[in-house]
């Protein structure tokens, strides 16, 4: 059987079974000690246990395109997350609730909430990846967050081999995050969505997307209209995995947009006074969100911006960090990275952060 997330083999040895590069969006990484696939939850918990029990290190990898990994790879047990499966697990008048295994593509599960006339994920049209990585980093796009329709979270704890369930509210989600992000304790195995039975969106809060919709901030629209939408954006973006397109190499954001208290913010507004209003955006607790590509764009680093060794800011957006050449490695991207990083705080005095998981890497 094909696997679903893999990627072109361009730039890899073919005959290498373990080269992690097969595994990523970015294609990148070196080889893993092992790579052991999990086709149900049954078997990715055995494998992690196995693995544990021989004190081997474990990574969790499924769409492979929200990590970056060394070039020395992964000296350790790698288990790929390739359950499948969606059921109705309870439903009213007005809702239903659907537990979807961790594997389940999840670009594939939109489509299905789409069709059956079940709102509250179309705005996520087009993000890359499995349904069990959303709450990791509460994956969030055009105004909607999975943290709005996560009722819960099944996982396998390996601090004490239970099987159990973590409530919405107990997940810690904030804004790219969750108490999952920087663990390896827990093993999503399935996550439970609620969804509002409705033909139409819930109301559109991100300006860009209200524009390209002919609406306003507020308004809803038919289900199928929001998807299309989104995804017609996102592909102008790069932001849609595309073989063909060497924009689409990537992980999506590198880094999270920055959030300054409001002392620090004024430093930022002097220190940027030259160069207009900066787009911003107020956050709860006194604190300000700003715009990661506009600071790197005005940092000097615009798109197209090439990195060493055949890596390259995309053609399409600041944000995204590509591979341009299909045969860099992740050395050259991190080299970029720090370049951007370190250019931004000399400029603005912000520090950038990876979105990413870095895996046997530094920036
Ligand atoms: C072109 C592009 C566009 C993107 N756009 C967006 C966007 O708009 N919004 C957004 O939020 N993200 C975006 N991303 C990032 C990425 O698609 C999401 O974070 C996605 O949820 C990652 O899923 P994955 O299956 O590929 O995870 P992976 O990359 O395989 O893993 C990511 C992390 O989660 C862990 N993990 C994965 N599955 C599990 C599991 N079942 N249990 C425990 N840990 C697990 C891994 O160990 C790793 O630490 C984009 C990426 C790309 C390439």
């Amino acid at each position: 059987m094909s696997d679903v997330y893999a990627q072109p083999t361009t730039g890899v040895d073919a005959t290498d079974m373990n080269a992690l590069a097969r595994y990523t969006t970015l294609r990148m990484g070196g080889r893993a000690g092992r790579i052991v696939p999990g086709n149900s939850a049954e078997e990715i918990v055995r494998a992690v246990r196995e693995a544990d029990i021989r004190d081997e290190p474990v990574l969790i990898l499924a769409g492979g395109s929200n990590v970056v990994i060394g070039d020395a790879g992964f000296p350790g047990t790698v288990v790929l997350v390739r359950s499948r499966g969606l059921r109705v697990v309870a439903e009213d008048t007005d809702t239903v609730t659907v537990r979807v295994e961790a594997g389940e593509p999840w670009d594939e599960l939109v489509a299905t909430t789409v069709t059956n006339g079940w709102s509250g994920l179309e705005c996520l049209s087009g993000v890359p990846g499995s349904t069990g990585a959303t709450p990791i980093q509460n994956v969030g796009a055009y105004g909607q967050e999975v943290a709005e329709t996560i009722t819960g979270v099944e996982v396998y704890d390996r601090a004490d081999g239970t099987v159990g369930r973590i409530d919405a509210a107990d997940c810690g989600f904030a804004y790219r995050g969750s108490i999952f992000k920087y663990s390896d304790r827990w093993l999503v195995l399935s996550v439970d969505f609620r969804l509002a039975r409705s033909p139409l969106s819930g109301p559109v809060r991100y300006a860009e997307l209200a524009r390209a919709l002919g609406v306003d901030v507020g308004d809803r629209v038919p289900l199928a209209d929001a998807r299309a939408t989104v995804l017609r954006l996102r592909a102008g973006k790069g932001m849609v995995l595309d073989v063909a397109d060497p924009d689409t190499r990537s992980v999506g954001s590198f880094f999270t947009n920055p959030v300054l208290d409001r002392a620090a913010y004024e430093l930022f507004r002097e220190r940027a006074a030259d160069l207009g209003e900066a787009p911003s955006w107020p956050c709860p607790g006194d604190m300000v969100k700003l715009s990661a590509a506009w600071l790197i764009d005005k940092a000097g680093f615009g798109k197209g911006h090439p990195g060493p060794g055949g890596v390259a800011i995309s053609s399409k957006h600041t944000l995204a960090l590509t591979n341009r050449s299909g045969r860099a490695g992740t050395a050259d991207l991190a080299a970029l990275a720090r370049q951007i990083r370190d250019g931004v705080q000399t400029r603005f005095g912000v520090t950038l952060h990876p979105e990413p998981v870095l895996i046997n890497c530094t920036i």
